[in-house]
């Protein structure tokens, strides 16, 4: 690939240089922009002051490039994908950018003492929170992906005042407080004074043969706000559109009665909660009418701002299909299909058939679930109520699909009643629901899972139906993480080790990370992987120790497991291990047992109640372990607050074990097993989502593979699965269960746990923890007796970054490109390359 050579050569170096106005070193500029941009010098700057200098310097860059981008694929004529994603989970901008625009190793020279330090200028920035957890930091790897591959790519979603909620853990438990990521504005942010559109709700809607005529309650202006995502190797960048709601300009609020400030004020936040708050719930669909109109409103908004950026380029809508091309990120934004149907034929003209013919070509769609709960569906009444149009368009979409199934499947009234976009409710009207999968699935031209297994677990279970009739149209597109911001900008001591002995091209092109395997046997290779390690750990215990007042020692082995806190991601059988350990080693059983530092981080859903107790268990098992001297030296266990992308990236690179422990066939793919295992950390893990495939890139020895399987899951529950038997047998299991039941880590409150036991014990264990828990804990040991011999261990950690160059999301973008999206990578002059 011509750009890898282009991307270290001179000639980009020197561009970078040129780049700045009249040639400027980076210092001058930055005095310039404290001056005029943050009205203060040098003498007086401090942190936050430089923050924003640099940041300006690095916005006038990158406004260049998004002038030239645009410029260049208008004129090109060029075919783009949109992405729509109701998340996207950025975290900083500085690092990146300055890596993109190569300031970087420039800014690090410019902050020296007794000034403030590169880092710490960046960490004065917040971090963009627009996300839960893994859905939103998927779409923003792939924003990276789509602009280093010079993909004319546009993201799309909401531009939330309050993002994920920030956490803090207060008497061992979890306490939310809203995160205003903004402030008063970002320096990433490009407001679109002239880019806004009018999105419109509710009222009744009238039909005369294809078209309709819609007469809506309420409207609200959508106004744009872009971050412009840099592209690495090349100087083209993609734009993420994001969306804020504002009452719209023609109410006057001056027809209050003077004085009457509060109903004012009232009536405009009716209009701008729409893009307040992001639903901070991960794997369950939220329900909510507001969250309904959340989601129509930014697809609203984001096919009318398509539609007429193709109607400026070429002045008619028949050639749509050729030049745009749509993604569903899930289906929060599904209504988009009834959305470009409805602005196609009522707004433009379109014939219903010509409309729809398009629509299917532009359309295409990721599930990211197989859970049933996490299936979005809306009460027909609510959609009725809020979309009336739209419902209108639902409903002929579904007749039609239905006659087709018809033709092919005469009389198979059960497979219409499951295919039926419409859930029937057992007849009663008010329990009908729209079922917002079956639309995406309808609507598009290819339908993806995001890992081998779930791809394919998705076209035997819930989507089989659908797999049946439209064979052509499922594939599987396995996840993937940017190697810049996951390697290149988070771990600096791996990465300078990487660019001495295998160039620094894997940037660019992961799979130059297979020249690893060459030196795995290596011993000084290993030595120096090992001390690059140890680093990146002094720097987590140094956080640790400061945020959470545990000390970690850096030579024992770091047990990680960090993510959202779910039943099936299975934290609860991290736990049952811990307190078995501690057990364990009061039992004096102390043989062949590595000195552990078991680390969790990861929010709860505010309403999730049994997340919120398992975060409570693991501050209270932390407080009883860590303050044991008979232990520990053995055994700590630190709950990191706040877990998101910043923190993420100082904990990967200190991880030497990865836990991707979720029940097989629960987990769709992850992403954070990527980056653990990117970042030289061994896995424990099931046979589920990604861990199968990283297995095979990596090799079986590498890797602890232990428990039931997703055959195995199916058969135990067929079959009746009994977890009190377990828990009576195992005396083991028994006394770590018993521990909690019996109030051992909460003294204050002996009861605490009850619920938590029994839902294991009693009510079934649904996500069979203790059907896997002997097996995890004989792998836990074999991964103690690997740790105790470093070299080994070492080997294998190198062999698993080796592996990885599959996993990085420019393969996966590439993918979608290639097979799915139909487009062409372009440089900001126009060439393929
Ligand atoms: C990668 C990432 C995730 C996803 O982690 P999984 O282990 O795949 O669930 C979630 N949150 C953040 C902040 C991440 O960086």
């Amino acid at each position: 690939m011509a750009y890898e050579t282009y991307y270290w050569s001179t000639s980009l170096m020197s561009k970078a240089i040129e780049s700045q106005p009249d040639g400027e070193p980076l210092r001058a500029q930055i005095d310039h922009k404290l001056l005029c941009q943050v009205a203060t010098d040098r003498d007086v700057a401090g942190k936050a002051e430089y923050y924003h200098a640099l940041a300006q310097v690095a916005r006038e860059q990158l406004a260049r490039r998004w002038v030239e981008t645009q410029h260049a694929d208008r004129a090109n004529k060029a075919r783009r994908v949109y992405y729509l994603s109701m998340e996207f989970l950025i975290g900083r901008a500085m690092n990146n950018a300055l890596s993109a625009l190569d300031l970087r190793e420039q800014a690090a020279t410019v902050f020296t003492p007794p000034g403030p330090s590169l880092n710490e200028v960046m960490e004065c920035e917040p971090d963009a929170a627009l996300g839960n957890g893994g859905l939103g930091r998927l779409a923003a790897c792939f924003l990276d992906s789509m602009a280093t591959l010079g993909l004319p790519s546009w993201g799309y979603g909401v531009r939330y005042e309050y993002g994920m909620f920030a956490q803090s853990i207060v008497n061992g438990q979890q306490v939310e407080k809203p995160e205003a990521w903004v402030q008063d504005r970002s320096p990433w942010e490009f407001p679109r004074a002239g880019r806004h559109h009018t999105v419109h709700f509710g009222g009744s809607a009238e039909h005369s043969g294809d078209w309709a005529e819609w007469h809506p309650a309420d409207s609200v202006e959508a106004k744009a706000f872009d971050h412009v995502i840099p592209g690495h190797g090349t100087d083209r960048v993609s734009t993420l559109r994001l969306w804020k709601a504002a009452a719209p300009s023609e109410i006057d609020l001056g027809a209050f009665n003077t004085g009457d400030y509060q109903r004012a004020a009232e009536f405009k936040n009716r209009f701008e909660n729409i893009s307040w708050v992001l639903y901070p719930n991960d794997s369950t669909s939220a329900g909510r009418e507001l969250r309904l109109r959340q989601e129509y409103f930014f697809v609203s908004a984001s096919m009318q701002d398509i539609l007429s950026r193709h109607d400026d380029e070429y002045g008619s809508f028949d050639n749509l299909a050729d030049k745009v091309a749509i993604h569903l990120n899930d289906t929060h934004p599904a209504i988009g299909v009834a959305e470009l149907m409805r602005l196609l034929v009522d707004e433009h003209g379109l014939k219903w058939n010509a409309a729809w013919e398009q629509c299917r070509r532009i359309f295409s769609y990721t599930n990211h679930t197989l859970m049933p709960e996490a299936l979005e569906t809306w009460k027909v009444t609510l959609m009725q109520r809020v979309l009336p149009r739209h419902m209108l368009i639902i409903y002929r979409i579904n007749h039609e699909f239905l006659d087709e199934v018809v033709r092919l499947y005469p009389g198979d009234i059960d497979l219409m009643r499951r295919v039926s976009l419409i859930d029937d409710g057992n007849g009663h009207e008010k329990d009908k629901r729209v079922r917002m999968a079956h639309l995406s699935i309808v609507g598009s031209h290819r339908i993806n899972g995001v890992s081998q297994l779930h791809s394919d677990l998705m076209v035997q279970t819930i989507f089989a139906d659908f797999a049946r009739l439209y064979p052509e149209r499922f594939h599987n597109k396995t996840n993937g993480v940017t190697p810049r911001r996951w390697l290149a900008q988070s771990n600096l001591g791996l990465s300078a080790l990487l660019d001495e002995r295998i160039g620094k091209e894997w940037r660019l092109d992961l799979d130059r990370l297979e020249g690893l395997r060459s030196v795995a046997d290596d011993a000084a290779f290993g030595k120096a992987f090992a001390a690059a390690k140890r680093d990146n750990k002094l720097r987590l215990a140094d956080y640790v120790a400061r945020e959470v007042g545990v000390s970690l020692n850096p030579d024992s082995l770091f047990d990680v497991q960090v993510k959202r806190i779910h039943e099936y991601k299975r934290q609860l059988l991290n736990v049952l291990h811990v307190i078995t350990r501690y057990n364990a080693l009061l039992n004096g059983e102390t043989a062949g047992v590595a000195p552990r530092s078991i680390i969790f981080a990861g929010k709860a859903a505010s309403s999730y109640h049994m997340a919120k107790q398992v975060i409570r268990l693991i501050n209270d098992v932390a407080a009883v372990v860590n303050n044991d001297p008979r232990t520990r030296d053995l055994l700590q266990v630190a709950f990191i607050p706040n877990y998101g992308v910043s923190v993420a990236e100082l904990i990967m690179p200190a991880a030497n074990l990865s836990e991707q422990i979720s029940t097989a066939g629960t987990e769709a793919s992850g992403t954070g097993n990527m980056k653990l295992s990117l970042n030289g950390a061994l896995t424990i893990g099931t046979e589920d989502g990604a861990n199968i495939e990283i297995r095979d890139q990596v090799g079986a020895d590498n890797i602890f593979i232990f428990g039931n399987n997703t055959a195995q899951v199916a058969a135990l529950r067929q079959t009746g699965y009994q977890p009190s038997e377990l828990y009576q047998n195992d005396p083991v299991l028994k006394e770590a269960l018993d521990k909690i039941d019996g109030g051992f880590f909460s003294p204050g409150e002996r009861s605490r746990y009850h619920d938590v036991f029994n839902c294991l014990v009693h009510y079934g264990d649904h996500y069979l923890l203790l059907a896997d828990y002997a097996d995890y804990v004989a792998t836990q040991a074999r991964v103690d007796a690997l740790y105790l011999t470093p070299a080994e261990w070492q080997r294998k950690a190198i062999l698993n970054v080796a592996g990885m160059g599959t996993f990085s999301a420019d393969r996966t973008i590439r993918d979608y490109a290639d097979d799915t999206w139909k487009l062409q990578t372009l440089t900001n002059r126009g060439t393929a390359q």
